[in-house]
């Protein structure tokens, strides 16, 4: 068989040589050690976690190495494609601070790598295709879908593996005047791998390969044996020849991707070894996995977990800084430690690296989310917490814009409780910070707990009385003292113990009552100081709810 002339039959309208493509993007000049990683998502304009846990990888170790990091939107399979969905990508990430080097952008691509968009990358695919057919190693296949799903019932009723190769590649050796009348007649083929494995071979014989996976050490696996497809019948290529061809001429040194692509490796390794190009090294990473209510674990599901969505984070008001030092946690093992040696670095000082990856599952935990938030939260100042909340309410809750007016108000209300030796961890995600200072806006402002039952009959006197004697510049102390009195005066016990001790002297302690005071100003029995709630709302409108309770 002549290669060289069923190349050009197949691909008369590819003139350029793979050196041209070699030169035309030539291997970076960057520093020994850059690394240059990649994003491919396809453009479905659903982006999730899991992709954002990939990118976090991808970004710091390029961005840790003085590398690259480039998007490249793999929109081969293109029943998926969204409007504006490069848009929604890039977006998404950069609110987590994930930002590329290069790559597609909302408005064309920058680098000198491009197109960075697969759907424009045709001629280049073919011709690595059109080498590959030259050289013997692919072939034009002609099967049908009836004679693919007919070889398929045949081998299963053999109990043989399913695919198509060795014996089962039935166009593997047509010969160039078969093609050529095949092509004729306008019959419709793809370009298959003609593939070295051997399956049916005993056991002991069959061939395995080797390569070092960054995060999970030595993987060795038998040789691929499928005649894997690598152009469709339509020219587009497989994400397994565009995922090499590409890598390849982007000059991508680490592949991080989810461990879903591992069963592939063999035809990737194959592909690299055929084309003459040097491996990249892989980074499978593991899948993101959670508890269930029983207690097992399994996979983050689109379906099940609307934690998977990155819109649940932002709908509710996470801090991105929040997500990141969360999902460091997941990402690498040692994070925890070296935040506790060093609490208030930046968190772009730590080194991440693939070895300190988990490759079993990595576990997401939303309450553990919600731990690392709180204290992230505590380390942003009291004017970057109210900028971050102004905008998050400008996008989701604009019907609160009128608590951003009095700055100094609302900064003063996010910063209680947090400057003290051991500070208050209050912060988590905008929604629950909005829900928890509501009630120091009249607007928001009702009662939502229940008065304690040993002060029920006697919240009126408890009210007028602590308003009557209500002076704004007492300090802590001296109120204090007013609320005992008031106490001892409507028969409560001045000390709970005193209460505990003779329970059938006394209605109840001072503690009712203060909670009776709590729940007329705050609405709730639980919040932090009362006498500091009252400072910050100032001596109005602390007089104006004590009366308009009464
Ligand atoms: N487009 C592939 C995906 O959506 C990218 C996988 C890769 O990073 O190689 O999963």
């Amino acid at each position: 068989m002549d290669h060289n002339k069923l190349a050009e039959m197949l691909f008369p309208d590819i003139k350029e040589t793979p050196q041209y493509y070699e030169e035309k993007f030539p291997p970076r000049s960057l520093p020994q050690d850059a690394k240059v990683t990649r994003l491919g998502p396809s453009p479905t304009g659903f982006i999730h976690l899991g992709n954002l846990f990939g990118a976090f990888a991808d970004e710091r170790l390029a961005h840790q190495s003085g590398g690259i990091f480039y998007l490249r939107i793999e929109d081969t399979d293109d029943k998926r494609y969204v409007e504006g969905a490069v848009d929604i990508i890039l977006n998404s990430l950069r609110f987590f601070s994930i930002n590329f080097d290069e790559g597609a952008t909302s408005d064309g691509e920058t680098g000198a790598y491009g197109s960075y968009t697969q759907s424009k990358r045709g001629p280049i695919y073919r011709c690595f295709a059109k080498k590959l057919v030259a050289e013997g190693k692919a072939y034009p296949c002609f099967l049908t879908e009836e004679e693919i799903s007919d070889i398929r019932k045949r081998q299963e009723a053999a109990k043989e593996n399913p695919g198509i190769y060795g014996k089962w590649a039935l166009c593997r050796d047509l010969t160039l005047q078969e093609i050529e009348e095949k092509l004729k007649a306008n019959l419709p083929y793809v370009i298959r791998l003609r593939s070295d494995g051997d399956m049916t071979l005993p056991e002991d014989q069959i061939k395995r390969f080797t390569v070092i996976d960054a995060i999970r050490g030595e993987l060795s696996m038998p040789v691929n044996d499928q005649d894997t497809v690598l152009l469709k019948a339509n020219g587009i290529p497989t994400y397994h020849f565009a995922h090499v061809i590409d890598d390849h001429l982007m000059r991508t040194t680490h592949v991080v991707r989810g461990a879903e692509w591992l069963p592939s490796l063999p035809i990737h390794v194959e592909l690299f070894e055929k084309l003459g190009f040097d491996i990249p090294v892989y980074c499978h990473t593991a899948q993101l996995m959670k508890l269930d209510e029983d207690g097992n674990k399994r996979k983050l599901s689109k379906r099940k977990d609307p934690e998977l969505s990155l819109d649940f984070y932002r709908n509710l008001g996470y801090h991105p800084a929040a997500v990141r030092e969360y999902l460091l946690t997941i990402l690498n093992s040692n994070f925890e430690e070296w935040r506790i040696a060093n609490p208030a670095s930046d968190i772009d000082e730590f080194k991440f690296t693939t070895e300190k990856m988990s490759n079993s599952g990595a576990l997401f935990d939303l309450n553990k989310l919600n731990d690392v938030s709180k204290d992230v939260l505590l380390r942003i100042s009291a004017s970057d917490l109210f900028s971050f909340l102004k905008d998050w309410s400008c996008e989701f809750r604009p019907d609160l814009e009128y608590i951003f007016k009095d700055r100094d108000y609302l900064e003063k209300i996010l910063d209680i409780g947090r400057n003290e030796a051991k500070p208050r961890k209050d912060h988590i995600y905008a929604q629950q910070i909005i829900q928890n200072i509501s009630y120091f806006f009249d607007d928001m402002f009702k009662i939502e707990d229940s008065f304690p039952k040993e002060a029920e009959s006697d919240v009126k006197e408890i009210i007028s009385g602590y308003l009557s004697s209500y002076d704004h510049n007492d300090d802590q102390e001296i109120w204090f003292s007013k609320i005992r009195e008031l106490a001892v005066s409507l028969g409560y016990a001045a000390k709970p113990k005193d209460f505990k001790k003779h329970p059938e002297e006394y209605k109840g302690h001072v503690g009712h009552v203060s909670t009776v005071i709590r729940i007329a100003l705050m609405g709730r029995s639980q919040s932090p100081d009362i006498w500091e709630i009252q400072q910050i709302l100032g001596e109005a409108r602390t007089r104006d709810r004590l009366e308009k309770f009464l």
